[in-house]
């Protein structure tokens, strides 16, 4: 018996479905408009054309940035089914440093679902598995609840250049990435659309419990590093735990586990502590966004609290927003300054400016993994890192101790940055657990950065598979396949991977009337003519081809006697 779930009942969604016709006639995702008159999509507010993007207004370039990436991923997967993606644009909370930017997600998820037998449908990826609505409807060949959309998703209408929310950055609706200091509609619907295409999963992050008891297609490519489990392996508790496993956890799945080399670079970023003995190891660090990127054999030397006065600029004295007073001790050695108060750029600029070889910021909230450095400036020509508050404390005990502290930072060259040591790739499981972000992202440390980390940086290239991305690579794991044409075979297993699809058998351009029957190769009747066409000699060979052809379709009862000297006829006709 099929289930079904609809996941956020709180959107009320059949009464005010209103399709809008697509920006590509062709798109086989299609932006249903949920708002109403003159806001949203609808808001009249004239705009100049930007970036590719030819609306002239506010609410027209809305859509068309909603299509433009909705035909995105419509090109890039393949689905016989019309995908719709209920859409709104309403104002959400934004205040001068953060804002809630949108959201996408599934409408519903379906287990148990019958193989409609539409084409060659494989119907779903195993039994007693939550699949996405957009998947299993891919899956089963037919829209399992035509009367719903299949993805919601809301966005924030007041990132629109008031200045009272982020200081007045808003959308950027062009289409070409050129986005600025603002922020690229484009990639953060591509990141969205993803979620709700599949990456995401549906047991709860807080107690590791799984809607009604059932495991989804994401959770079960979920691999616990210290338990050695998959997720649909594990009890709640031990799901719970692994939530929190910071950069012990992955997603293996065959398509991803091979775009792991080509997508993500060697060398991932760590902090070497080498003495004294008692913390001695390799700590996680985030990386900056700016100044060199860690390399090996990487930058070595003792770490010294970097100290500044406390003044207006910042209230401690070991924040680093002020000129650091102790110069002397910090020259050709690596800093330790604490997260806080001033930019990330202000710290690493003073350190540098007092002579360090390195910047280490102690963040200044317990958790893992410690985030990356954020901000942008040409003039950082030594390499920064940040590390955990707990780490920070503990080389600080050790200083306090009179102990000297010496470490490498740079890169360990045997494992991928984004992966773990057997080449699988890292998904975001930091401590505290972050609903919304824990466990549907990869992990922060992947460089490239990836669409979908749980932030957008600012230097994605629109790209969602190989060699720049290992979006799809997952989202082919979880089920969805390459299906040139439509036919429910995914191309790799298809004899006619761009199959005649007719509905009727046509053989030199006069149309038999015959109905152009699939076969479970995935190839037609037209497809196997023209692969007879292409084969014969001359007329004669093509003729008796077809003929064997034709009695062996009719031996099987796939066409009768008449319907058998219809197509023969036409095939004489040809020249
Ligand atoms: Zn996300």
């Amino acid at each position: 018996m099929m289930e079904r779930r609809s996941i956020f009942t709180a959107i009320v969604l059949l009464s005010i479905i209103a399709p809008v016709t697509p920006a590509q006639a062709a798109s086989k995702i299609t932006i249903v408009n949920f708002d109403a008159v003159n806001e949203g999509f609808n808001d009249p507010a004239p705009r100049p054309p930007v970036g590719g993007n030819a609306g002239t207004t506010l609410g027209d370039q809305r859509l068309i940035a909603f299509q433009a990436a909705a035909d995105k991923w419509g090109a890039t997967i393949d689905s016989p089914v019309e995908i719709f993606i209920g859409a709104a644009f309403d104002p959400l909370t934004c205040t001068a440093t953060s804002a809630t930017l949108g959201q996408a997600r599934t409408e519903a998820i379906f287990a148990n679902f019958d193989d409609q037998k539409v084409g060659l449908a494989p119907g779903p990826v195993g039994l007693n598995l939550w699949h996405h609505s957009a998947l299993a409807d891919e899956r089963a060949g037919a829209d399992l609840d035509p009367l719903d959309v299949d993805l919601v998703a809301q966005f924030n209408s007041r990132l629109n250049g008031d200045p009272t929310c982020l200081g007045g950055t808003g959308w950027y609706l062009g289409l070409d990435g050129k986005a600025g200091s603002d922020i690229d509609l484009f990639t953060v619907l591509l990141h969205e659309f993803a979620h709700g295409l599949g990456f995401s999963q549906f047991a709860s992050v807080n107690s590791g419990i799984r809607l009604l008891g059932l495991d989804d297609v994401y959770n079960v490519h979920i691999f616990d590093n210290t338990t050695h489990k998959f997720w649909s392996q594990m009890t709640d508790a031990e799901r719970k735990a692994s939530a929190l496993n910071t950069r012990n956890v992955i997603f293996s799945g065959s398509t991803v586990n091979a775009a792991v080399p080509t997508v993500l670079a060697v060398g991932t970023p760590l902090l070497a502590l080498l003495s004294p003995g008692t913390i001695a190891g390799n700590y996680q660090v985030g990386a900056a966004a700016f100044g060199p990127q860690l390399a090996a054999p990487g930058v070595s030397g003792a770490i010294v609290v970097a100290t500044d006065p406390a003044d207006a600029a910042g209230p401690s004295a070991t924040d680093g927003c002020s000129a650091i007073v102790n110069a002397a001790a910090i020259a050709g050695r690596i800093a330790l300054i604490d997260r806080g108060t001033c930019g990330f750029i202000v710290k690493v600029k003073n350190a540098q400016n007092a002579g360090a070889i390195a910047v280490l910021i102690g963040d200044n909230v317990a958790g893992t993994p410690p985030a990356g450095l954020g901000g942008a400036d040409p003039t950082i020509t030594i390499p920064s890192v940040r590390i955990s508050l707990a780490d920070a404390n503990a080389i600080k005990a050790q200083l306090a101790a009179a102990s000297v502290v010496t470490g490498t930072l740079g890169v360990n060259l045997a494992v991928r940055a984004g992966a773990d040591a057997t080449g699988g790739a890292l998904l975001y499981t930091p401590n505290p657990v972050a609903p919304g972000s824990t466990i549907s992202h990869w992990d922060t440390i992947a460089f490239p950065n990836q669409l979908m980390e749980p932030n957008i940086n600012a230097d994605l290239t629109h790209s969602v598979q190989p060699p720049q991305d290992m979006t799809l690579p997952a989202l082919y794991d979880i089920g969805w396949f390459a299906d040139k044409d439509l036919d429910g075979l995914a191309d790799d297993r298809d004899a006619c991977p761009t199959s005649n699809r007719a509905a009727t058998v046509v053989v030199g351009g006069i149309n038999t009337g015959v109905v152009n029957t699939m076969f479970t190769n995935g190839c037609t009747i037209n497809d196997t003519v023209a692969r007879i066409f292409a084969g014969a000699k001359n007329h004669g060979g093509f003729v008796s081809g077809v003929a064997h052809l034709l009695d062996s379709l009719v031996a099987q009862g796939t066409i009768t006697d008449a319907e058998k000297d219809r197509i023969q006829s036409a095939a004489a006709h040809t020249k």
